[in-house]
């Protein structure tokens, strides 16, 4: 799917008067302008192909300001209307002639949007017309009177708190927007109700509380806070050892390289022992057990296995939780066979199962001097290092 994005900024936004000067979507949030971080955020996510900002005609100076220097995918801006709906009537007017196959609109006020919501309504965009982000309502919902009293209380049951991104087929809110304007029906305030109102179907998907819009001067004094505070990044570390004996054969497997030897190394699978230290270092760093859990050597499938399957099964628990793989330090402890020779085939082979560069990946090799079950040559012994990158902040 060729997915392009409207950003709707052409509000005057008023209940953030105070804040900065000028509308709200041009002012800078520790240093960048909200909308720049919005587009930034977008942009990130490396799924959208084409950028549409609809933007108030006054604003012109304030946009190119914003977008100087953004090398993401955008469109000149288009003149909002005095809605919001009819703004982004006018982004998807512009966007037509690009025909993308779907379409994500978005508010410049929510600039915290990251790229596994983002993934999520283009996900559910393929099983329906629609899909956005939602959270169900937490408080108790009341309806006051004229007079500023309770009138009565209002079940929360079945109630969700709509965000943006909204993703559509664009085709289609593009005729749902069209069929509201010709209605003389200017007043829905997401593209949701748009949806909606011409029977599509629209999905909802987990929300994010940190997607909050920043809409009043107390949200910009809450954000400006956070992003100008100091901010570590949530890398997490694991470490891993393993060992095998030697036993009669012709070769030995390391770090995913066959290499000839007089013995072979003993064990239920093909006895990697490098391979299985990393394994173990990647699954402490993110707090997920070790490798006898998840291949227990009782299960008889595992037998003769490539120690590949383990290595890219435990990368594959590092993404799924959104993290990356810092680098790999790995060192083995052996008298034979010489490891110098194929550290360059090993450090290729690991990045490669790991899927990041052969630069974060070091194989190092030492002796132990004669001394204990590898200087007997009984066996030989790996230990590993491993870091993670998790999404987010610690
Ligand atoms: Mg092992």
């Amino acid at each position: 799917m060729r997915i392009a994005a409207v950003v709707v900024a052409a509000g005057r936004g008023v209940r953030a008067r105070g804040v900065g000067s000028g509308p709200k979507q041009y002012v800078a949030l520790a240093g960048v302008p909200l909308l720049r971080r919005t587009l930034d955020a977008l942009n990130s996510a490396g799924t959208i192909s084409l950028l549409q900002v609809a933007i108030h005609a006054n604003d012109s100076p304030d946009y190119e300001r914003a977008v100087a220097g953004f090398t993401g995918p955008l469109l000149a801006p288009v003149s909002g209307g005095a809605t919001r709906q009819a703004s982004v009537l006018a982004g998807l007017e512009a966007l037509a002639a690009h025909r993308p196959d779907g379409v994500l609109i978005h508010d410049a006020a929510r600039p915290f949007v990251d790229s596994l919501l983002i993934t999520d309504v283009i996900e559910a965009l393929s099983r329906h017309d629609g899909a956005i982000p939602a959270l169900a309502v937490a408080d108790t919902l009341k309806r006051c009177d004229a007079s500023g009293c309770i009138s009565e209380t209002v079940s929360r049951t079945g109630l969700w708190r709509a965000q943006t991104p909204q993703g559509f087929r664009f085709d289609q809110i593009l005729a749902a927007h069209r069929a509201a304007a010709a209605a003389g029906q200017h007043d829905l305030t997401d593209d949701a109700a748009v949806a909606e109102r011409v029977g599509l179907s629209v999905a909802l998907v987990a929300g994010r509380e940190h997607n909050r819009k920043l809409t009043t001067v107390e949200d910009f004094i809450v954000a400006e806070r956070e992003l100008s505070a100091p901010c570590l990044p949530d890398v997490r570390t694991g470490t891993g050892f393993d060992v095998h004996r030697f036993t009669e054969g012709d070769h030995v497997w390391l770090g995913g390289v066959r290499i000839a030897h007089s013995q072979r190394l003993e064990g239920h699978s093909d006895a990697d022992v490098a391979l299985h230290a990393i394994t173990d270092a990647l699954l402490g760093a993110i707090g997920d057990g070790d490798i006898g859990q998840h291949f227990p050597p009782s299960d008889a499938k595992w037998r003769g296995a490539a120690s590949r399957i383990f290595l890219e099964d435990a990368a594959r628990r590092v993404r799924a939780l959104g993290g990356r793989i810092g680098n790999i330090d790995l060192t083995i402890l052996c008298e034979v066979p010489k490891i110098g020779p194929h550290r360059e085939a090993m450090r290729a082979s690991i990045a490669d199962m790991l899927a990041i560069e052969v630069g974060r990946v070091g194989v190092k090799a030492t002796t132990t001097e004669g001394l204990g079950f590898t200087g007997r040559r009984e066996g030989i012994a790996a230990m590993a290092a491993a870091t993670v990158v998790m999404p987010g902040p610690l």
